[in-house]
This record gives structure tokens, C-alpha cells and sequence, in this order.
């Protein structure tokens, strides 16, 4: 399959990019790793007439800890957040949807920033970025704006970024003392295969063991991953346990909305989205067991 035909710019810094945004408009399109880029325009879902590359700048490629906040700039790899000791330490959620991201070759060019920017309803890292209360940067030729993550995703495909604009970060802060999150997620196969099911949990208790806050995500069952939030409802301002656990699995599968497709049918799915709940929850509270 031939790519149709188009013209490429690298520019070096976030600001030269912007400025060819707002120069082309709808006719650009951003690529960063391209593995989901070169395949929409491959099966000519996609014709970009200028398609501007952002692997060449730099300022992209940051992973920090500053002050209270975990700094993640679009342009790092899923491999590279799969390495990180940060996203080990601090954000092991994301880190378990990294590793579960497609095949070595893809993660070595998959971008954290086309992860989310591609707005695939299954994909690996929304989840559990969301968990975690994530926002992102998004920077154009007019200025800068910050957006909780819950609020950028519209539907397959679609987001709340502006034609001018780029994500440039996505920032966390850092999770407080008693507080785990987890994801887990379910496919036909093991590896290159679209996610079936996935879910990514997140509480904090308070100095007294009760939940003070709780964030449940679910992907592949609605048109973009969103929160359960009966299922958050029915955790906070309770002890965690086993049964907790449950009757929060039964409200994020009630929360859930999928659909029959040739993968499997919605009655599994939305079973399924229990089943994962009660695991990400059970896998949390053993992180925050083991730091005491
Ligand atoms: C064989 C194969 C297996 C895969 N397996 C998985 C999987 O298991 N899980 C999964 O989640 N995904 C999977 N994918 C999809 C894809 O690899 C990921 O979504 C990847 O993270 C996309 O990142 P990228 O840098 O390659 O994005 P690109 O293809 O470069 O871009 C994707 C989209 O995001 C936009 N974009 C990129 N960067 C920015 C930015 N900084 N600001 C604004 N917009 C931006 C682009 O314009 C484009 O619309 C797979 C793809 C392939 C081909």
C-alpha cells in the first residue's frame, strides 16, 4: 500500500511547530512515532498534505520530578516509560500499560503524546493516566492551557486539541503516602492485539485506613475511556476489603457501556470490566500495603 503523496517538515523547537500549525491548519497533521499515523494514511483514512514531525525537538523528551509534579514530555517513548525508575517508583499503572503496549519495535517508537493524541478507545495509557488525575499542556501560537485528561478525550478519534495546537507535557502530581493504583488489561491474544477490556484503579487512604479518594477508568467499553463513577461512589469513605472490592466491580460494570463486535460480545465485556476492577483495586491496596 502506497502512502499518499505529502510534504514533510522536522522542526527543532515546540514553537517553530506551532507556527507551521497555524500556518497549514487542517491540512497538517503531527507525527511523532507515526505507528498509528502511517497506518490511518496507509489505509487512506488520513491525507495530510503537510505532515509535520516533532521527533526532532528536544524540549518533547523530559521526564521529571519537579517540586510535587511528575513532568512527561510528549515526545518520550513507551519504552522509555517502560525503563523509567520514576514511572516505576511513583506511577506504576502507567507502567503496566506501557509494558502491555504492542510489541518491543512498536514501544521503542510509540510516543506517550500519539498514545493519547491517536484517542483510541482501547488504548494502553489513558486509563491509567486518568487514575492518576493527569493533565495535559497544550501549547499553539496563542499560548498555553492545561486540561484534566478526563476532559480531552470526545470520542474515537476525536479530542479536545485544536487543530493549532500540540500537547506538549502531561503532568501528575505525585501520589500521596497511602495511596496505590494499578491496571490490567485483557486481549484475544497475548501481544498485537487491540485490548478487549481494560481497566485502571487508583485510592488514597487517610491516616485512619479509609478511602479519602478514588478514580476507576475504563477503556474499550464506551466511545472513549471514562470513569466509573458509581464504582468511586461506593469505594470512598470505606475500609478497603475483598467485598468492597466486589460490590465496586458490580457499579463499574453497571457504569460500563459496550458493544457487541466481532470480538466479543458486550455481556463479556461488561463482565469483564468487574472482573478487572476487583483485580486493579486488589493489586493497589497490596502496593500500599507493601509500603508500610
Ligand atoms: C502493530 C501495532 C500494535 C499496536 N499495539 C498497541 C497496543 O497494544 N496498545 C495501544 O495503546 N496502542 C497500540 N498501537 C497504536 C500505536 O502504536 C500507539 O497508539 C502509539 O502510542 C501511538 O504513538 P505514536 O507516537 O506512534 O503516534 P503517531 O502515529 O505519531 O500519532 C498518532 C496521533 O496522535 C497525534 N499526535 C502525536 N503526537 C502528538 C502531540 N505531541 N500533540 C498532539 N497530537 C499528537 C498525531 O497527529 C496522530 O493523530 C499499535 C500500533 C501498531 C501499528
Amino acid at each position: 500500500m502506497l502512502l499518499p503523496k505529502f510534504d514533510f517538515h522536522a522542526p527543532e523547537t515546540v514553537n517553530e511547530a506551532c507556527q507551521m500549525l497555524s500556518e497549514y491548519g487542517l491540512k497538517a497533521k503531527l507525527i511523532a512515532g507515526g505507528t498509528d499515523l502511517m497506518v490511518n494514511m496507509k489505509k487512506k483514512i488520513l491525507a495530510p498534505e503537510q505532515i509535520i514531525s516533532i521527533s526532532q525537538i528536544r524540549e518533547l523528551d523530559h521526564l521529571d520530578v519537579s517540586g510535587d509534579r511528575i513532568l512527561i514530555g510528549a515526545g518520550v517513548t513507551v519504552a522509555d516509560l517502560c525503563e523509567s525508575k520514576t514511572i516505576a517508583g511513583y506511577l506504576p499503572a502507567l507502567g503496566q500499560g506501557a509494558n502491555n503496549l504492542g510489541t518491543p519495535l512498536i514501544r521503542n517508537l510509540a510516543t506517550i503524546g500519539g498514545n493519547i493524541g491517536s484517542a483510541r478507545p482501547a488504548a494502553d495509557l489513558p486509563p491509567g493516566l486518568m487514575a492518576y488525575g493527569a493533565e495535559v499542556v497544550l501549547q499553539s501560537k496563542a499560548g498555553i492551557r492545561t486540561l484534566p485528561l478526563d476532559n480531552f478525550f470526545l470520542g474515537p478519534g476525536f479530542t479536545a486539541l485544536q487543530p493549532d495546537e500540540i500537547l506538549t507535557e502531561i503532568r501528575i502530581l505525585v501520589p500521596p503516602a497511602g495511596s496505590g493504583a494499578a491496571y490490567v488489561n485483557i486481549g484475544i491474544r497475548k501481544a498485537q492485539d487491540c485490548n478487549l477490556v481494560n481497566v485502571a484503579s487508583y485510592f488514597a487512604l487517610d491516616s485512619n485506613g479509609i478511602i479519602q479518594n478514588a478514580r476507576v477508568v475504563m477503556g474499550c467499553v464506551g466511545p472513549k475511556p471514562f470513569r466509573a463513577v458509581s464504582a468511586e461512589k461506593i469505594l470512598i469513605g470505606q475500609k478497603p476489603d475483598i467485598q468492597l472490592f466486589e460490590k465496586a466491580g458490580e457499579a463499574a460494570s453497571a457504569d460500563s457501556q459496550p458493544i457487541d463486535d466481532f470480538r466479543s460480545c458486550a455481556t463479556y465485556k461488561r463482565s469483564m470490566v468487574g472482573v478487572l476492577t476487583q483485580r486493579t483495586l486488589q493489586q493497589a491496596w497490596t502496593r500500599i500495603k507493601n509500603q508500610e
